[in-house]
Formats: C-alpha cells, structure tokens, sequence
C-alpha cells in the first residue's frame, strides 16, 4: 500500500475512533443484534430504524470496541443510512473482499467510497474480523437472527 493511503487510513481510523457518529442507541428500533469477536473482544450492538419502503432511515451502534472496530462501525453507519437491503448487501460483500484483499481498492472505491481506506486494514491480518463485525451484525439484524454474531 502506498504511504498518502496508509496515512490517509491512520487519519481516518483515529478521528472516528475519538468520535464515533450514530454512536447512541435508536429509540423504539425496528431491529437490533448483537455481535461479538472472540479474538478481540469486540462487542457491538446495532439498531436499524427501517423507513416506508423498507430502506434503512436510521442506525445507531453502542458497545466497546477497538479502534477498527469502533471506526468501521461509525464509517458504516455513515455509509448506509438511506440505502436499501440490497445495497447493503453489496457493500457488505464489496467491504469484505477489499478487507481480505480478494478485492483491490480501486476495484471497489466506486462502491465503497470513503471505505475503501480500510484497504489499510490487510496489513494487520488479526484485525480483519475487527473491521467485518460491525457488518456482520448489521446483515443479523437486517435478516432478523435472534442469536448473536460471533466472528469465530
Ligand atoms: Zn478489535
């Protein structure tokens, strides 16, 4: 990775770290799930408000997470607030393959946007699942799973 994108994915995990947004519980949410990385420790909730036509109106996150975590959940919740199932969809599966590096970050920038700095992340292999849980928990609520996400 070349040195403007890792400072770039530096700058960008520690400002949403010092101040995650959609950070708060939703009020009367219509789904929710828990997730959970054993190899971390990461625990994350997240609540989705979903509008008329079924697009997600609002997401909020809460628990204690680790930097990646906590910024790739902010980043998501920014990402996705509008969009519909599918889309979310897309970019679930777009984040992942660029996270595991089956994707290069150009390929998907166009999808992704500004989440595609996560492309900083393959070089820390430990915290890939840091950076997927918060999508794996918002794709258990969107397909209402009761048990809670676990990474492993
Ligand atoms: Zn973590």
């Amino acid at each position: 990775m070349d040195s403007v994108l890792r400072e770039l994915y530096q700058q960008v995990i520690l400002d949403h770290q010092r101040s995650p947004r959609n950070f708060h519980d939703l009020h009367d949410p219509d789904r929710r799930a828990e997730g959970y990385n054993p190899l971390c420790g990461d625990r994350i909730n997240v609540e989705i408000k979903l509008g008329e036509g079924g697009d997600l109106e609002e997401v909020g996150f809460t628990g204690a997470g680790c930097a990646i975590c906590t910024a790739s959940a902010s980043m998501m919740t920014e990402t996705i607030t509008g969009k519909s199932p599918a889309d979310v969809a897309r970019l679930s599966d777009s984040f992942r393959d660029l996270v595991t590096g089956q994707a290069e970050a150009g390929d998907v920038e166009g999808t992704l946007g500004k989440l595609a700095v996560f492309a900083g992340v393959r070089e820390f292999p430990i915290r890939v699942k840091c950076a997927t849980l918060p999508w794996h928990t918002l794709r258990a609520a969107l397909d209402n799973r009761r048990d809670p996400v676990s990474t492993e």
